[in-house]
């Protein structure tokens, strides 16, 4: 006999799994990116602005993303 609350739970987890995804790429910074970084100031490369919701340049980030990684 197919077990069919086993069943019903894993496409559950599938459908979090898939909402979740989803909400990531909503949450994903979207938007123009700056042309200065709002933390020291400094110019932010193109190449990092294309990317788009740039809001620091390339050292500011890796310390905020290391600040919150902690
Ligand atoms: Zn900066």
């Amino acid at each position: 006999m197919v077990d069919w609350g086993d069943r019903a739970q894993a496409s559950e987890e599938l459908e979090l799994e898939r909402a979740l995804k989803a909400q990531r790429l909503v949450a994903k910074p979207a938007g123009p990116s700056l042309t200065l970084c709002i933390r020291c100031g400094g110019a932010i490369p193109p190449k990092r602005q294309v990317l788009g919701g740039i809001t620091r340049c390339m050292p500011c980030q890796s310390t905020f993303e290391q600040g919150n990684r902690r």
